[in-house]
């Protein structure tokens, strides 16, 4: 049977009710909402009713209990979440603009999220049918983390699965040619690549979209699909190039929106649709997630989305 898992930071967000007000000024906060890319990531795909499994830390406290509950419930299997004594869960501050911008606090490396150890890998989730979900953030975290990932990626080409990766690039912590030292090891063992807008350029030093994912097969990348916000996504196979554009929606809160894409991406993997289809389902759950309040609360069944697609006049082949 199938099975997907993932690697990485399990935290809350605490975020502003109101736009515009900075995070340096006295005001209101609201949450805490489970979060984390790759909490949102598996917890989209257990909705999606496909088994799913995260490894990661969390302290001994309250938010620590508000991820790992809201996980389970969902259907994640948390038994390889650990729960760090002498650390406390991570916490994200996000203020959003009125322009469409957010400003972030992270409390994630020196929280439990760093404490994730390599004997949390569960020989039982690899197999020939296992995808890895791997994302930028995760190998941010800290040099442990990272290599916990790169060991992990080599474990499941081993046993002949599958590796995703969202680049989820972070200029404003590595520079470029630390990114490259970080991404380098993994880029090797990736199948598919899920970029935002420009992160495909920047991993390999290209100018264009094109020259990036040239150089991605050269390495064994299967498809690069780049996701583009409220242009949907575009895909690049070593044999041709094909755009899919977004759903219409009125955008309420944007984090989200990529994981829930490439937890929509990996199910179409899964169902070996075709790639039309696969892109639809993908932007379906991506432009879903932006729909609601929350980093986690767009995350939805598998009959709900496909009621979402069809309501919006579009054919799931
Ligand atoms: P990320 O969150 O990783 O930066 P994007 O902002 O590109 O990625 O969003 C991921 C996907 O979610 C997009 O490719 C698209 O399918 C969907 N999406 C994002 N924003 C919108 C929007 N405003 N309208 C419709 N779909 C959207």
């Amino acid at each position: 049977r199938p099975f997907v898992f993932t690697i990485g930071e399990m935290l809350v967000e605490i975020m502003r009710p109101e736009v515009d007000v900075p995070l340096r000024r006295t005001g209101a906060f609201v949450g805490p909402y489970p979060s984390g890319a790759p909490a949102i990531f598996i917890d989209a795909i257990a909705k999606l009713g496909i088994g799913a499994g995260i490894v990661g830390c969390v302290g001994d406290d309250d938010f620590g209990l508000c991820v790992r509950e809201r996980l389970s419930s969902d259907g994640v299997d948390v038994s390889q979440v650990r729960v760090c004594k002498d650390k406390t869960t991570a916490v994200a501050f996000v203020n959003y603009f009125a322009s469409g911008d957010r400003e972030f606090l992270f409390h994630v490396a020196d929280a439990a999220a760093g404490q994730i150890r390599a004997d949390q890998l569960k020989r039982e989730w690899l197999h020939a049918e296992t995808v890895l979900h791997l994302n930028g953030s995760s190998i941010a975290i800290n040099e442990a983390v990272r290599q916990i990932c790169y060991e992990a990626a080599r474990l499941v080409k081993e046993c002949g699965g599958t590796i995703t990766l969202d680049p989820n690039v972070r200029p404003e912590l590595f520079t470029r040619g630390e990114m490259e030292r970080l991404y380098g090891p993994l880029l090797s063992y990736c199948d598919y690549v899920i970029p935002s807008r420009g992160e495909a350029e920047w991993m390999t030093s290209s100018e264009t979209l094109d020259d990036a994912a040239a150089q991605l097969f050269e390495l064994g990348v299967k498809a690069v699909v780049c996701k583009r916000g409220a242009d949907g996504c575009v895909l690049y196979t070593p044999d041709f190039r094909l755009e899919s554009s977004a759903f219409d929606v009125q955008v309420v809160d944007p984090t989200g929106a990529g994981d829930c894409f490439s937890a929509g991406l990996v199910y179409g993997l899964l169902r070996k649709w075709e790639w039309p289809t696969i892109l639809t389902f993908a932007n379906a759950m991506g432009a879903l997630a932006t729909c609601k309040q929350g980093p986690m609360e767009g995350t939805l069944s598998l009959s709900e989305v496909v009621e979402f697609i069809k309501k919006h006049g579009v054919e799931l082949a």
